[in-house]
């Protein structure tokens, strides 16, 4: 492995002030991603600033808003009473993820933030224009069986591979960021992640040197009922194939609320804004969740392998929303 400075600030505007200073710094959390891709010769750091001493672990509420430190592990902000009881489709989707030992040293900003697991961008021998600008993409014409079908570009097609960001990109959460200068700022989860494009090696709005020092999650309102779906080849644990995290508040047997997030099947956590659209005002019935789904999927491009991707989120979407609604007809 490369070899690295490793710094252990005790104060944000440290860490943030160090990583800004040095294009070759990094920040490590809990490191389950970060330090693979370092053993792996993928990522080379100079300077590794590992923030795990800084006061960003915890969950507080204020007023109908959960606010999560950065530092919390996975497996904490799951056990939390407010998430387990109020937020089922956060709840699941963090268990769902990983398995218990990762999510013990996983924390809650890293996993936001973790790379794709597209097996090129892995693999320094082979061209990847998310590590290298230009370089090309292997997995166009190579193995993509589990790759992206929307927000895809010509130099990218990976998928994002976190849970947890999908659920939250559904419930309007965001993200408390601190940089280098002292200024704090606040950003939504739906303006963080960049689709690729042509470059994509930038992959969300942060800035070099920005932290994220809490998750801000809305709780649902009176009433709405949530849940994650996740369709993964291996049962004990894997990355997902699709995901769908839905909220629904459904009165007199019309959805009143709708929020669909969508996971395994996009380079970004994928919000399905037309799938609300078409929702929203509707009969909570089996044909209108039909119709959610295809448009959820509509603009999808699949290639070769990954085609069935786009039947399945179809689908999926309509599971989740009959299981949310309690609606098969
Ligand atoms: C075998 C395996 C299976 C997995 N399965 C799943 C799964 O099914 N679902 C899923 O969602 N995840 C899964 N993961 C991914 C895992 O959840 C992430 O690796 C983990 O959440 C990353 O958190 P971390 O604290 O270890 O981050 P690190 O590895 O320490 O950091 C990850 C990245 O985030 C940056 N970073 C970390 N914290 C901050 C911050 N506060 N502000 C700014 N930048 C920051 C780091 O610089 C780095 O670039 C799996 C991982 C493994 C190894
Ligand atoms: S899909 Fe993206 S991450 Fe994978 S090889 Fe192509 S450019 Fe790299």
């Amino acid at each position: 492995m490369h070899a690295f400075e490793y710094l252990r600030p005790a104060e944000v505007g440290q860490a943030t002030a160090t990583v800004a200073a040095d294009p070759a710094a990094s920040f490590l959390a809990g490191g389950t991603t970060q330090l693979d891709l370092m053993k792996d010769g993928v990522l080379a750091p100079d300077r590794l600033v590992d923030i795990t001493r800084l006061p960003l672990r915890g969950v507080d509420r204020d007023g109908d808003t959960l606010v999560v430190g950065a530092l919390t592990s996975m497996e904490e902000l799951a056990a939390e009473p407010a998430v387990a009881e109020l937020l089922p489709v956060v709840h699941e989707a963090l268990l769902l993820g990983a398995s218990v030992q990762l999510r013990n040293m996983a924390t809650i900003g890293g996993n936001l933030l973790q790379r794709t697991r597209c097996r090129y961008f892995r693999d320094p021998t082979t061209p990847c224009n998310k590590r290298h600008r230009g370089a090309g993409c292997a997995a166009l014409d190579g193995v993509h069986r589990g790759h992206a079908v929307l927000g895809t570009s010509e130099h990218c097609i990976a998928t994002h591979a976190s849970d947890l960001a999908v659920a939250l990109v559904a419930l309007d959460a965001a993200v408390r960021v601190s940089g280098p200068d002292g200024g704090e700022r606040r950003v939504p989860l739906t303006d963080l992640y960049r689709t690729p494009g042509d470059t994509p090696d930038v992959e969300t709005v942060l800035e070099h040197g920005e932290l994220i020092t809490a998750v801000e999650v809305p709780l649902l309102p009176p009433g709405a009922r949530s849940h994650y779906l996740k369709i993964r080849d291996r049962a004990s644990y894997d990355f997902a194939l699709t995901s769908v995290a839905v909220a629904l508040v459904v009165e007199d047997g019309v959805v009143r609320r709708a929020r669909v997030g969508l996971g395994g099947l996009a380079t970004v956590p994928w919000r399905a804004w037309a799938a609300e659209d078409v929702l929203l005002g509707a009969p909570a019935r089996t044909d209108v969740f039909h119709a959610a789904g295809r448009a959820a999927l509509d603009g999808a491009v699949p290639r070769r392998d990954n085609a069935f991707k786009v039947e399945l989120g179809r689908r999926a979407l309509v599971r989740a929303l009959q299981t949310v609604s309690g609606v098969y007809w």
